[in-house]
């Protein structure tokens, strides 16, 4: 039994979460997590405290790259022993108190937290270390909600002793984290600017130049990183270059690695002993998956909001490349969003479109002065393109479809 040390309530809220869960796989609704923790939260209000207590904890936050770098850093620490981790991305306390109670007693738990839950999340477990990636905009929330998010994420790190490893690219970022004691930076890039034009200090304009940033009216400025970036490779503290052979596409994917070494450095784990590790990641819910097909090799990128765009933009490689947009409920209703992104690196490549919104991605693309082609579908995309790479970059609803799509070809 791994939940000797529990209180009596906590002990059976555990057990009722966990029969909970295996219910609701049995009945077919997902894989259980969330009506699981919700059960046990409800029993046990502290349930997550008391799943928590006794674990070092690490938790990862951001608008983007949180279920990827919850999982190198999960992947990391196992160099350490067994980590419980939220993998399936159920990232809010109910998520967490499941992942938790499934995991049974492990010395140490990587958790990826919803932004809006971070200040709850810390309360509940403690974390020896915070990891935060980004801030920007998800669909249509605009600039005032990212520095009020910020604003709620400074509050949660005021006053405690908790390690912070931040993103020093992303002023958002950093102002909120400035609060905290201890801060590890890491240069992790930031692609999207939109966001981050006005200091949430003091209102005055942020200036960039060449990878540096500062405000114009007080001291908020980009922190020297400790970590960072440089080509294929990781740098740490001392300045050595690490080379990453990474399974996951993109600078993007060689920053979420950086900080989840920079994370576990923070629990005494070694660059060295930690990359054979980061190296098997291979894909995380599907997403990054390649599927050979029709003597095609067609890899899935998800992309959830403008500045997530912007990015698999840069990691998918240049080659045919299929874009599908659905508003549905869990993607946002309006695509107006659209035009927050430049679609001009696209040019020059085979560009396919589908899905429901597809015609308000072909309107936007012809703005850029992208050539593209509609198709009706994932199938016809894939007769389209000639042997070889096929890049899909899909928005949340249209990722699910076209993996189902995968799975019913299979
Ligand atoms: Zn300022």
């Amino acid at each position: 039994m791994t939940t000797n040390k529990l209180p009596l309530r906590a002990k059976v809220a555990t057990s009722v979460s966990k029969t909970a869960a295996a219910l609701s796989r049995a009945a077919g609704r997902g894989d259980g997590s969330v009506i699981g923790g919700w059960i046990g939260l409800k029993i046990d209000p502290e349930l997550l405290a008391h799943l928590a207590a006794g674990r070092i904890i690490a938790l990862v936050s951001g608008t983007n790259g949180k279920t990827t770098t919850t999982r190198l850093t999960a992947a990391a620490l196992g160099v350490l022993g067994d980590v419980a981790t939220n993998s399936l991305g159920a990232n809010m306390p109910t998520g967490h108190t499941s992942a938790l109670a499934k995991a049974g007693r492990t010395p140490y738990a990587v958790l990826e937290v919803d932004e809006h839950y971070l200040n709850q999340v810390i309360t509940a477990t403690t974390p020896r270390v915070v990891a935060l990636l980004n801030l920007s905009r998800d669909q249509l929330d605009r600039a005032k909600e990212v520095a009020m998010m910020a604003s709620l994420w400074r509050d949660a790190l005021r006053g405690r002793d908790t390690h912070v490893v931040a993103n020093a690219d992303d002023p958002m970022v950093v102002w909120a984290a400035r609060a905290a004691a201890d801060v590890t930076w890491v240069a992790s890039g930031q692609r999207w600017h939109d966001d981050s034009w006005v200091c949430p200090e003091c209102g005055s304009h942020i200036e960039r130049e060449s990878g540096d940033w500062w405000c114009t009216g007080c001291d908020l400025r980009r922190p020297s990183p400790q970590w960072g970036v440089d080509g294929e490779s990781v740098v740490d503290p001392t300045g050595t270059r690490h080379a990453v052979a990474l399974r996951l596409p993109g600078r993007v994917n060689r920053a979420n690695a950086a900080t989840a070494l920079a994370v576990a450095a923070q629990f005494g784990v070694r660059v060295a002993d930690a990359l054979p590790r980061l190296s098997q990641v291979a894909s995380i819910a599907g997403r990054y998956a390649t599927v050979e097909r029709d003597g095609r090799t067609v890899r899935l990128l998800l992309a959830k909001n403008p500045a997530g765009w912007l990015e698999a933009f840069d990691m998918a490689e240049h080659a045919p490349t299929l874009l599908s947009i659905n508003a549905r409920d869990p993607d946002g209703l309006d695509t107006s969003w659209l035009y927050d992104v430049d679609f001009s690196s696209l040019r020059g490549r085979h560009v396919l479109i589908t899905g429901d919104r597809a015609m308000d991605l072909a309107v936007r693309l012809e703005v850029n002065g992208v050539p593209f082609e509609h198709v009706r579908s994932f199938g016809r995309a894939l007769t389209s393109v000639p042997p070889g790479r096929l890049e899909v970059i899909a928005n949340y609803t249209a990722f699910q479809d076209i993996r189902a799509e995968l799975d019913r070809v299979n």
